[in-house]
């Protein structure tokens, strides 16, 4: 015997529906007007890419990659991985159709869903989408600005304005081996250090100052702001007077070094600062190296991406959703089967044609083999409004029955005003 056993949606996935599925959409056609009055070209790229394209490019000492990864072989022994973050992706694309050439302005979206093997809790699915933008090519700070205030522009477009800006400075290849030298040296010296940051301190001290754990129990961490080079510091300076030229207020935030080891320069994250929220919506920051790394040309680039689900959430609670009216439901209902045919052509021609003076509305119905009694509770159910009833005597005049589903009220009209 074959087990009834309901399948249910695997654990850190969701299903969006209702509200939250019109927010998504919603969202995603705010950011295609916003990215481009910036100019930004859309690009979507596979859900899943080989596996070493994100070993290489985010780093073999990362969260991601040492933990979150779905990684799978496929028939032919390929080792692929679904997409944890698209920043890579993005990079191998412009290597691979050289579209640093057909677009030459070197700006780029995308939209989707990203795969990371997380617990799951509040905010934190292994399925989520992530709406993102990368700025290839240009090296100057006000392209990191450009990135930072498009990420803010979005979020409040959506009605997230309760937000602080988080900005550090990563440094280069020149500034860096210093300060991850002082680091180790400093962690070195301390005992009681997590079993992770063990690890991490192995590999890439940089990480010990975003553990959940340890980070905030030690004081007097070296601070890589003072271990930065001139130009990285002319840079991060440039950084922070054009922001504060266009009016944005930030923290500098010493301890953000973000997850992904591509990350040089400028790195910066975008906090809801609403009540009841802790989460990080949307980050990025600049990362001069990978291009080439990726066996690309040597490009500078600077991006972001941002967490849908959370934004969306934050949309939800500020309220900004309840502007919008759904459309007016209009439901088709028959008193006589034989006019079943006559009234679903209608309801056809008029989803696909409108209704004079009435531009916003839905059609449902006709039902056929139900009574008037069944179809006028089934307008009730779904909320119709009005109840446009094809009945026998009135349509040999031309006419119908609009029932208003409120006030109970009906009215004789011909079709054709309708
Ligand atoms: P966190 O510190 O919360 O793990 P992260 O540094 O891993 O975030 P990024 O890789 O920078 O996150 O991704 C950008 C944004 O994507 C995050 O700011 C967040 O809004 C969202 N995000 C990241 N991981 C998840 C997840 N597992 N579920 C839902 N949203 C996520
Ligand atoms: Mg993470």
């Amino acid at each position: 015997m074959t087990s009834r056993k309901k399948c249910k949606a695997p654990r850190g996935t969701h299903d969006i529906f209702g509200m939250k599925a019109f927010g998504m959409s919603l969202m995603e056609l705010k950011a295609k007007e916003i990215f481009r009055r910036f100019g930004f070209e859309e690009i979507r790229t596979p859900i899943f890419e080989e596996s070493c394209l994100f070993m290489r490019s985010i780093g073999q000492s990362s969260d991601i990659v040492e933990k979150e990864m779905y990684i799978f072989e496929d028939r032919k022994g390929r080792k692929l991985a679904l997409r944890p973050e698209g920043t890579a992706a993005l990079v191998r694309a412009l290597i691979e159709h050289k579209l640093d050439i057909s677009n030459p302005s070197g700006k780029f979206f995308y939209s989707g869903e990203m795969f990371r093997y997380e617990r799951p809790q509040f905010g934190r699915y292994r399925q989520f989408y992530q709406i993102g933008a990368e700025f290839f090519g240009n090296s100057s700070p006000a392209a990191d600005v450009e990135i930072i205030v498009l990420a803010q522009d979005l979020l409040a477009s959506l009605g997230v304005t309760e937000v602080k800006l988080h900005i550090n400075s990563l440094g280069c290849q020149n500034c860096r081996p210093t300060f991850k030298y002082a680091l180790t040296k400093y962690f070195n010296s301390k005992q009681d250090l997590c079993k992770d940051c063990l690890r991490r301190l192995e590999k890439n001290p940089l990480r010990l100052l975003d553990c959940k754990i340890d980070s905030d129990k030690f004081i007097k961490i070296p601070q890589l702001l003072k271990f930065l080079c001139k130009d990285c510091e002319d840079n991060f300076n440039t950084v922070q007077s054009l922001l504060k030229r266009i009016g944005k207020n930030y923290k500098i935030d010493g301890r953000l070094v973000r997850g992904l080891d591509y990350y040089t320069r400028t790195v910066f994250e975008i906090h809801s600062n609403a009540i009841g929220s802790r989460n990080v919506l949307a980050a990025g920051g600049r990362y001069d190296s990978l291009v080439k790394e990726l066996g690309g040309q040597d490009t500078p680039a600077v991006g972001f991406a941002l967490g849908s689900e959370r934004v969306l959430f934050e949309a939800e609670k500020s309220g900004f959703f309840s502007i919008f009216k759904s459309p007016e439901k209009i439901f088709i209902a028959i008193a006589d089967q034989t006019l079943f045919g006559e009234a679903f052509s209608f309801a056809i021609k008029r989803a696909r044609e409108g209704l004079k003076n009435n531009t916003d509305f839905s059609i449902y119905g006709p039902i056929n083999r139900k009574s008037l009694r069944f179809q006028l509770k089934f307008a009730n159910k779904i909320k119709a409004s009005k109840t446009i009833i094809f009945a026998k005597s009135e349509f040999e005049n031309g006419k119908v029955l609009v029932k208003n589903m409120k006030t109970k009220t009906q009215a004789e009209i011909l079709i054709t005003d309708l």
